[in-house]
Parts: C-alpha cells; structure tokens; sequence
C-alpha cells in the first residue's frame, strides 16, 4: 500500500445552519482502518527508505492510545519489517489485554517495551538511541508522532491539485508534522488553519521548521482541557456529527477540530461564500479505548 498515491474523496456536508459558506471533509479516514489518515502519510517515505537501507526492524515511541503506534505495528506486518513499540508508562506492562491500541500493536507482531515516564522523556537522547541501536540489528527509527522531512513529504499529498478551490483548509495539530505538509502544498491565498490537540504555545516554532510559507494560523480554543480530554459536550457533538453526515470523528483530534470549525462558522468567522476544507486524519481505532475510560467514568459513550 506503500506504493501508491492515494487520493481521498472530498464530501460534503450539510451542517443544517443558514450559513452562506460551504463545508467539506477529505476522508483521509478511509484509507485504512488503522494505517489511517495522516498516519499513513507519514510513514509512506519512511517505510520506503526502510526498505531502501534494508532495514529489518522499525522501532518507534508511544503513549497507551497511540495512533502512530498501531499504524506502525500494522505497517511493518503488512511489509515484512519486525516492530518495537516503546511504550510511555511503566504500568501498562500488565494491562495490554484491556487496552485495545497495545493489544492490536502487539496482535500485529509488535514488541512492547514499557518505559517510564522519566525514561521516556530521555528518548531523543543519543545515548538511549545508541541504546537502541546496541539491541537491535538493522533498525530504523521512527520519532514520537512520526514527523521527520520524510513525514512532511508524505503529508504533502494529502491536498492535491484539484483541492485549489477551497478558501480555507483545516486540520488538527499535534506535533505538527501534517499541517507543515498540507502548507507546503497549499496556495498562498489559501488560509490554512490548524486545531492543536493539545495546550501549550511551543508548536508554532515546530510548524516553522518545516512549513514554506506563512498562509497559515492556528486555532488554540478547542483543546477542551488538553490532550484526549473529553467532556459531554464534545462526545455529543461527535454523536451528532455522525448522525446527520455518516462521518465518524474521533475524540482526541478530528472531533475536536470539526466542533471548532462549526463554531467558528456560526460566529461569523469565515467570509460569506468560503469553501472550507475539514481534512479528516483518521485516528478512529482510538475509539475503543475511549470508550472503555468512559464507562468506567459512567459517562455516555461514542457511538461506532
Ligand atoms: C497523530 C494525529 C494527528 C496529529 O498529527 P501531527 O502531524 O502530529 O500534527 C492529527 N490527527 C490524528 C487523527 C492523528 O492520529
């Protein structure tokens, strides 16, 4: 699947409001259920130039619920790499039977290694990547979140020539390694605006090193508390959402944007007639794992 260009539909979706703009969701989604969205695009050139050095195992870090880590576990199945998953926190050794993000990682062949969480900050570190390289043969390593140039590259053919008609494109930010790309290819009268994930001003400066230009801002209200916090509002939203547009979004980034956009739509934020373009980046397999804190939280649970 490495090979190919993959171009994902654009659909559009009646957001029931009288608002004179128009809004669209790229289903990067459907690319696949777990190499999904931007995950995929950022491993394409990375699993290619593994091959290339003939690398035998890929080896990448983690949280518990990570999307990046079971794209990584299905990625190096399907290509015939062996897979390590350094996993932040000691204490999921013992849990990976109810976690479903680990289980799937390690159902696909990927070996688990728990690290704390001050072990896990030192990652980056030469000395734990010489570490690395001293206990595994032929690796090839992949950082947190996946972005590298290589990762850019990738996200570069997320919006595609015909995507030149959209006044405004959309999408969530994490490390901001998908946003870059989608600059990079965006138009310069195009406004890019990007949904961070998480608290915290440091991501501008990320953005910069691999961004070519400065069509873009980024959105910093809908975080909902931080990382993977949810509240009721947010899971019914998601609930609605895919009620009335069949789209499933899930609650740590895509959710998160859409409900800012929607906002931002009926606030008047964006010119009458805008054509806006949500991109969707996947993440759907983190639902269960949602939902099994949210039971136990008695709280409503996302439907899938
Ligand atoms: C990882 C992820 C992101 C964040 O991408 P970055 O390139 O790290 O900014 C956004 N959406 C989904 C669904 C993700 O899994």
């Amino acid at each position: 699947m490495f090979k190919d260009t993959y171009i994902s539909k654009n659909q559009e979706v009646s957001i029931g409001l009288p608002y004179d703009v128009r809004l669209f969701v790229k289903r990067e989604d459907e690319i696949d259920s777990f190499i999904s969205g931007n995950k995929f695009r950022k491993l394409k050139y990375n699993v290619l130039e593994a091959e290339r050095i003939k690398a035998k195992v890929l080896i990448t870090f983690g949280g518990a619920f990570s999307n990046h880590i079971a794209a990584v576990a299905r990625a190096g199945q399907v290509r015939g790499f062996a897979t390590v998953g350094i996993i932040r926190g000691e204490e999921l050794a013992s849990k990976i039977q109810g976690n479903p993000t680990l289980k799937y990682a390690q159902n696909c062949g990927m070996e688990l290694e728990f690290i704390s969480r001050e072990n896990y900050r030192q990652k980056d570190s030469a000395a734990f990547l010489q570490e690395l390289n001293l206990k595994y043969n032929d690796v090839y390593i992949i950082p947190e979140g996946g972005t590298n140039d290589l990762a850019v590259k990738g996200c570069e053919e997320i919006v595609t020539p015909d995507d030149r008609t959209f006044d405004v494109i959309a999408c969530c930010v994490g490390t901001g390694g998908t946003i870059s790309g989608i600059i990079n290819s965006s138009k310069p009268e195009q406004l890019v605006l990007g949904f961070p994930a998480l608290k915290g001003d440091f991501l501008k400066e990320e953005i910069r090193k691999f961004a070519q230009k400065d069509n873009w801002n980024l959105i910093a209200d809908y975080h909902f508390g931080g990382y993977a916090k949810v509240n009721r509002e947010l899971i019914a939203f998601l609930n609605t959402f895919k009620k009335s547009t069949g789209i499933p979004l899930d609650p740590v980034y895509t959710g998160k944007m859409a409900f800012g956009i929607i906002n931002l739509i009926k606030n008047g934020y964006f010119k009458k007639g805008s054509r806006i373009l949500m991109i969707h980046t996947g993440g759907l397999q983190g639902i269960a794992g949602m939902n099994k804190q949210l039971k136990k939280r008695k709280l409503p649970l996302i439907d899938t």
